[in-house]
């Protein structure tokens, strides 16, 4: 059985934060695996450089929260450590915390100022024998995962497992966008990812969430709530729920499923809470098909498969919106996309659906369009 614990967290108050940091940690009695001297290492997601309100990066109240209870145990050798989307060297990543609310007292003491990384073999090697590691990741020996609830364009969702995407450097992440192109390939090497990184304690960022176009383009959403757990795998499962959705038909939670990853039940500790209703709104990538009335009703069902598999959603610029800052070509692992006279167009023809380009766009100038798949 896996504990997860939910905290009421209305605000980002910084008390009321810290509040919900000492509750979900008593609950999970997290004080009696500190050593004197560990490195902790705190994993937040910073997707890229984005003020706090735009619901994008995890926000800076949990760090500073959770940074105040680890010092009051007397830990000292913290450090803040992400890979966003883009580059992972010390002038990008400064850019990306002033941008995202991390260099104020309580927090840039301990940002990461290491940007090398190293390889660590993989336990079982379902996808890879290895995968090249942020060198903080490597050096940790605690690992607190602080993930923000957002809906996903190829994932469906990205919490507490997507979260550790992130520990891999930089501009090598289209890389193995590139490797696993199939969404179900791509979730079984997160769910592997995830089994060699083995965060100790995942606390989820859901006072604000994200619903829509996310993980970057979609709408805030105020949930006000916090969970918390030791096995990632059971908050995501817990957090998918609170959603409104249905954990069966998340993609990295199948593919946890069938890699025997999923806790066989869960206990819930803490506040109870209700899942939203409505349910989060998914990205455009996750809408069926959708026939209406017209199409009668047992036909409903087999007639979305078949259209399904015919079709498939690729990115459309709107043009007016773009400014040509490039960061869409930079990080396509296709290298599909050109940017000309300050314009980026995309053809369909190589493009693997990954949605990194949408991503990563600041303007959100990029939708999404059903096409016939491969033309
Ligand atoms: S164009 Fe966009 S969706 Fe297509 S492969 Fe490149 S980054 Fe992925
Ligand atoms: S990331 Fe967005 S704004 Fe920048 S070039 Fe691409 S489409 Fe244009």
């Amino acid at each position: 059985m896996s504990t997860v614990s939910a905290v009421s967290t209305p605000s980002y108050q910084y008390e009321t934060v810290y509040a919900a940091v000492c509750r979900h940690f008593e609950a999970l009695d997290v004080a009696s695996d500190l050593k004197p001297g560990m490195r902790v290492v705190l994993k937040p997601n910073l997707l890229y450089g984005k003020k706090p309100e735009a619901g994008v990066t995890t926000n800076p109240a949990i760090l500073k929260a959770v940074i105040r209870w680890l010092t009051e145990r007397g830990q000292t050798n913290i450090a803040v450590a992400e890979s966003s989307g883009g580059l992972f060297n010390a002038e990008y990543m400064k850019g990306v915390y002033q941008a995202s609310g991390y260099r104020v007292p309580g927090i840039q003491e301990y940002l990461n100022q290491d940007f090398t990384f190293g390889r660590r073999p993989t336990a079982e090697g379902f996808t890879t024998r290895a995968f090249n590691l942020i060198t903080p990741i490597l050096e940790a020996d605690y690992i607190i995962n602080l993930p923000k609830l957002k809906t996903h364009a190829m994932t469906t969702v990205s919490i507490g497992v997507k979260n550790l995407f992130g520990t891999i450097p930089g501009l090598q992440k289209p890389d193995m966008h590139r490797r696993y192109p199939e969404t179900r390939d791509f979730v079984r090497m997160l769910c592997e990812l995830c089994e060699t990184v083995r965060p100790n304690v995942t606390l989820l960022d859901a006072v604000d969430s994200m619903e829509g176009n996310g993980p970057g383009g979609g709408t805030v959403k105020h949930t006000g709530l916090t969970l918390c757990a030791r096995d990632v795998y059971a908050l995501d499962v817990t957090a998918v729920r609170f959603m409104g959705l249905d954990p069966a038909g998340i993609p990295h939670l199948q593919a946890a499923r069938e890699m025997g990853l999923l806790p066989g039940s869960i206990d819930l500790t803490g506040d109870e809470f209700i899942p939203c209703s409505p349910a989060f709104r998914l990205p455009d990538t996750r809408k069926s098909t959708g026939f209406d009335d017209s199409v009668p009703k047992l036909l409903r069902k087999p007639a979305e498969f078949v259209m399904d598999r015919l079709l498939r959603s690729y990115p459309d610029v709107d043009r007016s919106k773009c400014v040509g800052c490039g960061r869409c070509a930079e990080s396509c692992p296709q290298k599909i996309i050109r940017v000309e006279n300050k314009k980026a167009s995309m053809p369909r023809r190589g493009c693997i659906s990954c949605f990194c380009c949408q991503e990563m766009c600041p303007v959100h100038a990029i939708s999404v369009k059903r096409g016939l798949r491969g033309l």
